[in-house]
Formats: structure tokens, sequence, C-alpha cells
């Protein structure tokens, strides 16, 4: 970003899926927004459970009834906010014209999918609930406009998990959305974007985290504020462990694990942008403001051991076995070769003397777990065995100094003896200790783990 760029020195703040999910939620986020007057950039996701039903229809559905059960929910959903406007005329004609454009694309879907499509359908979501979201604010009595994001977010044209391009992203928020926030509150959308030619992209299930935090670095925000539906950032998902705690504050490297390790709470590249340009981020929510939340920043003033546990499932597990490997060079170059010249993105590795073990990155739209596609299998089985393991899940325990820390290692496994763990990465990093476990233990493993490390005074 060139130094001559117009900082925008406004907050930017984004509202998840359950914070918008509704009439009600919608309001209540509006209010959030006219308790603060820096805040003049709002990024918003699909209402709640609409990307859903979209990515279900991309996916293509034969059945008619049942798509147009999809169809009469996704109308439900939008006409239960319509209805509660003062003005629904305002804004009625634009919901329909989209409806109308999902119901065609599902159609063409149900005879041929692609990713291309399914991003075109799935961005439906945002740009209808920005739409709703604009009105409530205007009706309240605030200067909001609705602006569509693919003008400025640009991306390349990796369908599904779009990669931004930082240098057009700044340009043009420095040409158009920076002087509409001077006027206005601006209402946009997350996830989406579009590349070169203009056709819809999406960021990857989850995204709106992620846009917020490239628009608030392209408009160079002064904060960043994620309003979801937990007062902040917690030791561990609280839905798991219902005794997990709020954290106040916590580093950027540690929030950073936390969501590349599965986290839910923040999309894994969330922090990436807001780190560049040293922007705190806030974290709260919108249902209970009142509450607090996290504050994510540079420099905090503990840094525990222990800080959180996280768990990501639908991993993938990728076993390579050679006799060959015994005493061999070249053996590990080789399989790299062929996953890099496939664009096999890998996450974790643990290997032994004669194998190796690797997970399988992948954060797309289509959701699930990733697949080694089987040309890549084919050309692997060329040089070794290949297994491949589904249902299974990664915990992290994420902290600080861990390597130079003695005896936690000892705590941890003691705790879990009774499970099987598989893929144990320790040791490499100072600020982690993750393993896999079977998907059907996965819950039982964060909740023993949180009550020993977590619960004791
Ligand atoms: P949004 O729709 O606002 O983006 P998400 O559902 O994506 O919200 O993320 C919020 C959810 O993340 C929470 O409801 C909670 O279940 C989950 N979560 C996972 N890990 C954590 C954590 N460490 N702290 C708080 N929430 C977490
Ligand atoms: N609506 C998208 C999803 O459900 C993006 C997001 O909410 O962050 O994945
Ligand atoms: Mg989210």
């Amino acid at each position: 970003m060139s130094a001559s760029n117009v900082a925008g020195s406004f907050n930017v703040a984004k509202f998840g899926g359950t914070s918008v999910a509704n009439f009600e939620a919608m309001s209540r986020c509006a209010a959030i927004i006219e308790n603060n007057p820096n805040t003049k950039l709002v990024v918003s996701s699909a209402c709640s459970g609409v990307t859903n039903l979209l990515v279900e229809l991309a996916n293509g559905v034969q059945d008619q009834g049942r798509r147009q059960e999809l169809m009469n929910q996704l109308t439900d959903i939008h006409h239960e906010i319509l209805d509660q406007l003062a003005e629904p005329m305002s804004v009625e004609k634009e919901i329909h014209t989209i409806l109308d454009n999902v119901a065609s694309a599902a159609e063409a879907a149900s005879f041929q999918s692609s990713a291309k499509l399914t991003d075109h359908l799935v961005a439906c979501g945002e740009l209808m609930s920005t739409h709703l979201f604009a009105q409530i604010l205007r009706e309240r009595g605030v200067s909001a406009v609705r602006f569509d994001i693919r003008d400025v977010l640009r991306t390349n044209d990796a369908y599904g998990k779009a990669e931004p391009q930082l240098e057009q992203i700044s340009q043009l928020a420095q040409e158009k959305l920076i002087p509409l926030c001077q006027e206005h509150v601006v209402v946009t959308q997350g996830f989406i974007g579009a590349d070169d030619e203009g056709n819809t992209t999406t960021l990857g299930r989850g995204g709106s985290d992620y846009s917020a935090a490239l628009i608030a670095e392209s408009v160079l925000a002064a904060g960043l504020e994620i309003w979801t539906d937990v007062p902040g950032i917690y030791t561990t998902d609280p839905r798991i462990a219902p005794k997990a705690s709020p954290i106040p504050e916590i580093s950027f490297s540690e929030a950073s694990e936390m969501a590349n390790f599965g986290a839910k709470i923040l999309h894994p590249s969330t922090l990436v942008p807001a780190l560049r340009h040293q922007i705190p981020v806030f974290v709260g929510s919108s249902k209970e403001p009142e509450k607090g939340g996290t504050w994510i920043r540079q420099q905090v003033e503990s840094s525990p051991l222990f800080r959180a546990l996280a768990l990501r499932c639908n991993q993938t597990m990728v076993t390579l076995r050679s006799a060959n490997m015994f005493h061999a060079y070249g053996f590990l170059a080789k399989v790299f070769e062929i996953l890099a010249k496939h664009k096999i993105s890998v996450d974790l590795i643990t290997t032994s003397e004669i194998s190796v073990s690797l997970t399988l990155d992948q954060t797309d739209t289509s959701g699930g777990a990733p697949e080694l596609p089987e040309v890549v299998r084919k050309e692997l089985e060329e040089l070794c065995t290949v297994e491949v393991e589904h249902n299974l899940c990664l915990v992290a325990l994420i902290g600080n100094n861990m390597s130079e820390s003695k005896g936690y290692a000892k705590q941890v496994f003691s705790t879990l003896e009774d499970f099987n763990l598989r893929m144990i990465c320790y040791g490499a990093s100072p600020h982690n200790l993750c393993f896999l476990v079977h998907e059907s233990v996965s819950r039982s493993a964060i909740q023993k783990l949180h009550q020993e490390l977590f619960e004791q005074e």
C-alpha cells in the first residue's frame, strides 16, 4: 500500500450470520452501529442458514420438489425481514430479483454444477442481507447506503477459495469506498469478491471475517469489530465445554493460532491483514454487547502457558509407506513434488523411518473433508503405498513458550491416556501442541483437557 493512501480513521464492523438472522437481530446490530459514530463501514454475512441452503442448491438438486422447498425456505427468511420494514417496497424488488436469479442458477446447477456457478449462487445470501440491513438502518434515521463489494474486493479466479489481490483492492477502496464512508454508513457484503473479468468469487466458508479484515486494511481502518453470537474468544468453544471462559485480551499470534487450528470464531486468514497494518480487533456478541469481549492486539499484558483449545474436524489423513525410504534420500522430496505439482496444500506432517503421514488443507466453499484426487493418488502409488483416512479431528492446545516448559506434555498425555492419539505434533512450535483423534471422541477429548488445564484453581 502506498504512503499517499488516505487513512479511513474509522471502524469497520462485521456482523456474522446469527447476528443478522432476522429483523430483531439486525435491529440489535443497527443499535450497535448507532452507538459508535466511528463505525462507518459495515460488513455483513448472509442471514443465518442461508449459505447452507445455497450450497445445497449449488451442489445440484435434481428433485424439483426439494429445490422448491429450499427456495421456499430462502424466501421465508428474507420475507420475515421485509414484512417488518416500514417501507418494504424500497428493497422488495431487489430481493425478488436476487431470488429469481437463485432459482435459475439452482436449475442450471441441477444439470451441471461447477465451482464458478457455486460462487455465483452462494454470493446471493450476502447480496440479499445487505439490502435489508441498509434499509433497517435508513428506517432508524441513519444515512446508510448499500455498496456492492465486488467493485472493490478483487480476487483471482480460484472459485470457492479465491485469493485477494491486495494492490487492486487498496486502490479501488481509496477510489470508491473511502469517499462514500465520509458521507454515509456503508453496508457491504462479506465473503464475496470478483475476479478480473467481473465473475463473482468467494473466500471460502466463514470468509466474512476475512473480508472484513481485508476491507479494514484497504481503508486503513482504526479498528475492526467482529460481532458474533458469543461475547468474545473463549478458552475453547463454549458449545463444547460450557465452563469455557472469555479471554479479555489475546495477542495476534495466539489468536491466529486459534483461528488456524479451527476455532470457528474467526476465519483462519482474518488476522493476517489486521496484523499487517496493526489494526486492533475486537470480538463481541451482538446479542449482549454490554458483556464486552476480547481485544486482539500486538502487545498484551499476560502470556499464559495455556491459552486455549481448538478443534478442527473433517480432517483427511494420508499415510505414505515405502520400504525404500529406509536410509534413503529424496523420497520426501518426490512426494512433495507430486503434491506441489497438483497444488495440494499440506497441513500437518509426521514422519517415521519408513512412513510419512500428512493431513490435507482445504477450506473451500463446498465444505466437507478434503479429498486426495485420484490422479495424485495414482502418481504417489508409483512411489509407495497410500492409505487415506477420514472422520478425524485435530485438537490443538495453544499457549506461550511451550517448547521451553517442562512437564506439560506429560499432563496432556496422561489426561488423555484412554484416547488413541494420532499424528502428535509437539515441539515444532512454541505456541502449540496438536494431534488427531477419531471424530467420535473429539468433543470428550476437548472437554477432558479443558477440565484439567483450564478449570482448576
Ligand atoms: P458468525 O456467524 O458470527 O461468523 P460463527 O458461528 O462463525 O459466527 O463463529 C462463532 C462460533 O464460534 C460460536 O458460536 C462458538 O460456537 C464457536 N467457537 C469456536 N471456538 C470458539 C472460541 N474459542 N471462543 C468462542 N467461540 C468459539
Ligand atoms: N455466509 C458465509 C458462510 O456462511 C460467510 C460467513 O458467514 O462468514 O460461510
Ligand atoms: Mg464465522
